[in-house]
């Protein structure tokens, strides 16, 4: 079945009690048990599992290709979780480039439960195969990565992470499975923020891992989720399945959207470097034109001529574009990235990111070039 298919119908019932098209909000925090003891819809307790929770995992899983998914109360819970439960046999080799959020749980958190972390250019698989050595347990990395657009290759860290015995998990929040999907090229993790593009209306936070088939440590992951309590509401998980349908349409538009922003910025004078894999001068157009389908992302960076006063001075003069975090709402966010990512950013000053939105491309483009003077 194709995306479009699965994001409508893929983990989705009727109601049986009313008929009504749509799955209830199932509130209940408790389910009855049977007089023999056993509960008969599977649902005893609502950290343990809920139905809005299932539907929500069992339609992410097939729009990824996954044998299984498990939800959180956020990106940042899920890539945890992702850590907690597969880093125990020894070092995680990650990403420099990617979220910051990532970064600091690699540098605050995961050292003290005795792990040892690397980072490095997920982009330069010479200096990926050195840093996997021997006893790594993960690579991780982000493609395209948070904030410069990195590109990695996929199938080629597939094999370099086998070739050693370390599991591959990729971040895929900034593609979404609309135009990627690590599993495909044989990726055992794959992560999301659910609350970018799945939400896609900057009101519901979320995460999700999925699993390929026949992995170990999906059931460390899925105790993991009712152990550590991490989990998103029922209310939440519904959100996330009522902007589902609309996924891939709003994915593909937004790609192109900033494909044309891109193009628009890349010519302007008053820019100094875009990032963007949709970009042919891009050094990583070809691997994303090869692993990516249906467009390259709606996100991508640009560096403003001159210091951090002139790009603080165009995110100041936006009028359409909102300044504000965060990304993959139908909204076009702008960013000083930097200031944000606080004392360890290794961003440059002069870089804005953008979050391109579903407005219509050549009102974006007026925009910019008026904040760009
Ligand atoms: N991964 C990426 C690539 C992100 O951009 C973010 C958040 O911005 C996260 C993970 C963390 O997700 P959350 O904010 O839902 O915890």
């Amino acid at each position: 079945m194709k995306v479009e298919t699965l994001a409508i119908h893929a983990g989705r019932s009727h109601d049986a009690g009313s008929g009504g098209l749509r799955e209830p909000l199932q509130l209940s925090t408790t389910f009855e048990r049977g007089a023999d003891g056993a509960y008969p819809q599977g649902y005893y307790y609502s950290r343990a599992g809920n139905p809005n929770r299932t539907s929500l995992e069992r339609a992410v899983a097939a729009l990824e290709g996954g044998a299984d998914a498990v939800a959180f109360a956020s990106g940042s819970a899920a890539t945890l979780a992702v850590f907690a439960q597969t880093a125990a046999r020894g070092r995680i080799v990650c990403s420099t480039d990617c979220y910051h959020g990532t970064a600091r749980q690699l540098r605050e958190i995961v050292p003290g439960w005795g792990v040892e972390v690397v980072f490095v250019d997920t982009t330069d698989l010479v200096e990926v195969e050195r840093a996997l050595g021997t006893g790594a347990s993960l690579l991780w990395f982000e493609t395209p990565s948070n904030p410069l657009l990195k590109v990695c290759d996929i199938a080629a860290l597939v094999e370099l992470a086998h070739a050693k015995g370390a599991l591959l998990g990729c971040d895929n929040t900034f593609a979404s499975p609309i135009l990627q999907r690590p599993i495909a090229f044989g990726a055992d993790i794959v992560m999301h923020s659910t609350t970018k593009y799945f939400g896609g209306h900057s009101d519901v936070l979320g995460g999700i891992v999925v699993l390929r088939e026949g992995l170990e440590a999906t059931q460390g992951i899925r105790d993991y989720q009712g152990t550590a309590g991490s989990v998103p509401s029922p209310f939440d998980c519904w959100l996330l399945m009522r902007s589902l349908p609309t996924l891939p349409y709003r994915v593909r538009a937004q790609a192109a959207n900033a494909l044309a922003v891109a193009g628009f910025l890349n010519a302007h004078r008053r820019v100094e470097g875009v990032y963007y894999p949709g970009l042919v001068d891009h050094p990583g157009h070809a691997i994303a034109a090869r692993q990516m389908q249906d467009g390259f992302g709606g996100m991508l960076s640009m560096q403003v001529r001159g210091g951090v006063e002139d790009a603080m001075a165009v995110a100041a003069r936006v009028k359409l574009f909102t300044r504000a975090t965060s990304l993959g709402g139908v909204e076009s966010l702008i960013e000083h990235r930097a200031s944000m990512e606080g004392p360890h950013t290794r961003t440059p000053l002069n870089l804005l990111r953008l979050s391109i939105g579903l407005e219509h491309a050549s009102d974006l483009i007026e925009d910019l070039d008026q904040a760009l003077g």
